[in-house]
């Protein structure tokens, strides 16, 4: 693809970081599935350990089919220059250490992926990497929550499994006012459908495990940020903690990636009408989708993300047990945790991914024993709703 050109989002996820002529016309990206790379003589391996030759050296510290993605996704999200990972851990672990250090603090938004909960307690724990949670919902929440000590802001949006959202342009006004570097974790929505990047914020973060490679087939995460940020974190976290992606889980992200567009609007489409039909159900007690025009944060929605997503919680009327009796029922729709995929899935967060939270404090977040979360797939919505009647009328 030639340089420069100012290519839709469309066209750029087919081919923004591949260039065909450069791999004997290859219309598909080569996968280099290989550990090292040969130098032609020892001085060229010299140069290259110096940084006085461009050139790959080991695959932990770069490879061909690893920046093709990295190129693409950097495109995609709005930054300078983006770092494939392992999973989508390893790159928040790596990301939030390259950010902090002893007696630092980070902010967080009211809910963060459960994984993210834990390294936070570790980092307290062996580091006194301290945190707190903000519901961040005005400017003023924002200033108070700050600690001279804040090192870094870190936000998901919508928060998984409550839905709730946050201001990302309001969010990143406030830090830049004091200086502090905004992380995003932007998995529920995929560049397709948000780019804090473009909202002011510094630092986003993928689990390409889910809408990125979108086809379950695959744990890997991105970063995604300035050029001088990415290059340290590759060249420090990264490279010494090791959290590097597979450059055959390159490649198969490279492919989901062609058709991220045509299946986030799919995902969107069926959400859209799986929520009115849930709303509309005697069985069901309340419904969370961004897209609700009644939801708080319908207006947020509109100003920062291109569409409200796939993803849909809702609470059936009854109790934990009707809820796994529900589950129970579904024929189609597949029990499991995990998002994104082309299969519909579902999940019970009070008993599988927010378990370790007690009781008392899920239930002040809103996951009640009741709630329900819905990975909208890429079927027929008519039959993905067929089945959640069926195993409704069961009830
Ligand atoms: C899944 C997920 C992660 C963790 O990603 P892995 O690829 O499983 O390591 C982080 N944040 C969010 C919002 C997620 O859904």
């Amino acid at each position: 693809m030639e340089e420069k050109r100012n290519y839709q989002f469309e066209t750029e996820m087919i081919h923004t970081g591949y260039d065909s002529k450069q791999f004997q016309g290859s219309l598909n990206p080569p996968l280099f599935q290989t550990s090292t790379f040969t130098f032609e003589n020892a001085k060229q391996g010299e140069r290259r350990f110096a940084g006085e030759e461009e050139g790959y050296i080991y695959s932990r510290l770069g490879n061909p089919t690893v920046t093709m993605l990295e190129e693409r996704m950097a495109a995609l999200e709005k930054g300078e220059a983006a770092l494939a990972f392992g999973s989508g851990m390893a790159a928040v672990s790596a990301i939030l250490l390259a950010l902090t250090k002893t007696g630092d603090h980070i902010l967080c938004s009211q809910g963060v992926y459960g994984c993210t909960f834990g390294l936070l307690q570790l980092m307290k724990k062996k580091y006194n990497i301290n945190h707190a949670f903000s519901t961040m919902e005005t400017e003023e929440d924002l200033l108070q929550a700050i600690q001279p000590e804040t090192a870094c802001i870190y936000v998901e949006t919508p928060i998984n499994p409550t839905m709730k959202l946050v201001d990302l342009e309001m969010i990143s006004r406030v830090a830049k006012s004091k200086g502090i570097p905004v992380v995003v974790d932007n998995t529920f929505c995929s560049p397709y459908l948000q780019n804090p990047i473009a909202l002011g914020c510094d630092v986003v973060i993928h689990s390409a495990t889910k809408y990125i490679g979108g086809h379950g087939d695959v744990i890997a995460g991105i970063a995604v940020g300035s050029k001088e940020f990415i290059s340290e974190v590759a060249m420090t976290t990264q490279k010494d903690i090791g959290g590097i992606i597979s450059p055959f889980d390159a490649w198969l992200l490279l492919r989901g990636l062609k058709t991220l567009a045509v299946r986030m609007d799919r995902h969107c489409d069926n959400a859209e009408k799986l929520a009115t039909f849930l709303g509309n159900h005697t069985k069901v007690e309340s419904v969370i989708y961004p897209g609700d025009e009644k939801n708080k944060d319908y207006e947020i929605m509109k100003k920062q993300m291109r569409k409200p997503g796939g993803l849909i919680s809702f609470a059936i009327k009854g109790t934990k047990e009707d809820a796994q009796r529900f589950m129970d029922h579904l024929q189609l729709i597949k029990i499991a945790v995990s998002l994104g995929d082309a299969e519909t899935l579902i999940q019970h967060p009070a008993t599988m991914t927010h378990s370790v939270i007690p009781k008392e404090e899920r239930e002040k977040m809103g996951i009640s024993d009741t709630l329900i979360r819905l990975s909208v797939g890429l079927e027929s919505w008519e039959d993905i709703r067929d089945d959640i009647e069926q195993a409704l009328d069961k009830l």
